[in-house]
């Protein structure tokens, strides 16, 4: 059992002002496992005053400074590798596979980040100007529960890889996690008040965050909703914002695809994360002609990622983070039937295996026209949608008729086919015949996935401003 009573403000893990008690669950087993006392606004405060008298240092220190600053940061976080590992399986039941990858992925992306500052020059020209990148201030950094770890060493990698400091509102659901990388953040020795973090909830913490005027930069991983009011409050101080927000992400099977290898891959990238990732393939368009095709080797597949025990190393599909999760995505099974669309697979209620656990079936609609709530809405579960599509000019058409536009799939026999296809499609991120990930290109999504980018050398500007210093020369 956690119990969790601490937050980390100016270098130093303090008793929160706040006093509300928070219960973290497994969701496998719906057991209570431990227990968080939440900050509040007044910690916030703190937190960003600590930010603020840090930056002042912080911001004049060399770029060799903060790549060894950030290399320690890699090295504390990495040792923590298989204790994130266990956070990760418990507090929100990823499957093994994915857990691992989550778990490496933390230090990785420390990794990534002083890697891209080695190479970064800090000075260019313009003309005869010089341009100078300075760093922004303080950055309010929000996450997700749904790769907390990860997203709080992203984050706070660019932050310092740019010269920012940083005041972190971690994820209220995913506590293990933070305290597992404050823990390893505060044995790298950064200078005190560089990295706060106050884990609280986000309609008192995170919204002063995004409203205080110290606060110069918000970074922001989370639902649409939550970014929208975010951007709405930032605008009262102009706080520059990077939003990583929703999807409902295309995986355009174009009609010379090779069935065996396009619909594991479409599963693989409908399912991911448990369906609860926002990069998720989940609208799958299919030639009219090669449906039934489509739909055989669907059925054949799906035995094979069966949803369960997510320390089974069969199991390809953990339950949903919260039993509220688990309401919504059956919500959305139920009207998905009431609007017409025809189960292939999976339906409401748990799988036959799981009496306990916010367990979903793996469920695949088709049938599905894109204007049903299922193809339009983000559904955060293991719920796809197979769209039938005459040509490749309709296909494009219903790839691009979403209010989302963050990640993208083509799958084709033909790859400069499926290139001039994916150069079409109105998405931050294109993966032709692939699921890699590529920490070195910009991520992040275009129409309402999202504003800026993360990872990389754009992912670290997003935390600076260019100055142009005239007759200096
Ligand atoms: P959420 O938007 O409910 O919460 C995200 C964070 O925002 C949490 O820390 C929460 O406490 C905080 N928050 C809530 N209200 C706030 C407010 N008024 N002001 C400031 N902060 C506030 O999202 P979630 O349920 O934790 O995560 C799932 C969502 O995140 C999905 O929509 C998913 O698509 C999205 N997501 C996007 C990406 C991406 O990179 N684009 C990655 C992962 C998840």
């Amino acid at each position: 059992m956690e119990h969790i009573d601490k937050i980390y403000i100016d270098g130093a893990f303090v008793t929160p002002h706040g006093e509300e008690w928070f219960e973290l669950f497994n969701p496998a087993t719906e057991a209570v496992i431990g227990k968080v006392r939440l900050a509040d606004a007044e910690d916030a405060r703190r937190a960003i005053a600590a930010a603020r008298r840090a930056f002042a240092s912080f911001s004049l220190t060399s770029k060799e400074e903060r790549i060894a600053l950030l290399e320690r940061m890699h090295d504390a976080v990495a040792a923590r590798e298989d204790e994130l590992f266990e956070a990760i399986v418990d507090e929100y039941g990823a499957p093994t596979s994915r857990a691992r990858w989550m778990a490496k992925y933390a230090a990785g992306t420390i990794a990534e980040a002083a890697k891209v500052l080695r190479a970064y020059d800090f000075t260019r020209r313009a003309g005869t100007a010089e341009v100078v990148m300075q760093a922004l201030g303080v950055a309010g950094l929000i996450t997700p529960w749904n790769s907390n770890g990860g997203f709080i060493c992203g984050k706070l990698a660019a932050a310092i890889a740019a010269g920012c400091t940083a005041v972190i509102k971690p994820s209220e659901m995913s506590a293990i996690q933070t305290r597992i990388v404050t823990e390893a953040l505060h044995e790298a020795g950064l200078p005190a008040g560089v990295f706060n973090i106050v884990t609280g909830r986000g309609e008192t913490v995170g919204a002063e965050i995004s409203a205080h005027p110290d606060v110069a930069k918000i970074s922001f991983t989370g639902s649409t909703a939550v970014g929208k009011t975010i951007l709405r409050t930032g605008a009262e101080t102009l706080k520059r914002v990077t939003l990583e927000l929703g999807g409902k992400s295309p995986m355009l099977i174009l009609d010379d695809a090779d069935f065996a290898e396009a619909v594991p891959l479409a599963l693989q990238a409908g399912f991911m994360n448990s369906g609860q990732a926002c990069i998720a393939g989940t609208r799958i368009l299919v030639p009219q002609s090669r449906v039934a095709e489509f739909e055989d080797r669907v059925r054949d597949e799906i035995v094979r990622m069966p949803a369960g025990d997510p320390r089974d190393p069969l199991t390809q599909i953990g339950p949903m983070v919260s039993r509220k999760q688990w309401e919504r995505v059956q919500r959305y099974i139920r009207i998905g039937i009431d609007e017409g669309a025809r189960l292939i697979a999976g339906g409401e209620g748990r799988p036959d295996n799981a009496q306990r656990g916010w367990f979903v079936k793996p469920t695949v609609f088709s049938d599905v026209r894109n204007d049903m709530t299922i193809a339009r809405e983000e559904i955060f579960g293991p719920v796809l949608s197979i769209i039938a599509y005459r040509d490749t000019e309709e296909a494009l058409a219903i790839a691009n008729d979403t209010s989302y536009g963050l990640q993208a799939y083509v799958v084709s026999a033909d790859a400069a086919r499926a290139r001039s296809v994916a150069a079409r499609i109105d998405a931050g991120r294109v993966l032709v015949n692939t699921l890699a990930h590529e920490p070195a290109a910009p991520f992040g999504g275009f129409k309402q996935s999202g504003i800026g980018r993360e990872h990389g050398t754009f992912g670290l500007e997003a935390f600076m401003e260019p100055k142009s210093l005239l007759g200096v020369n």
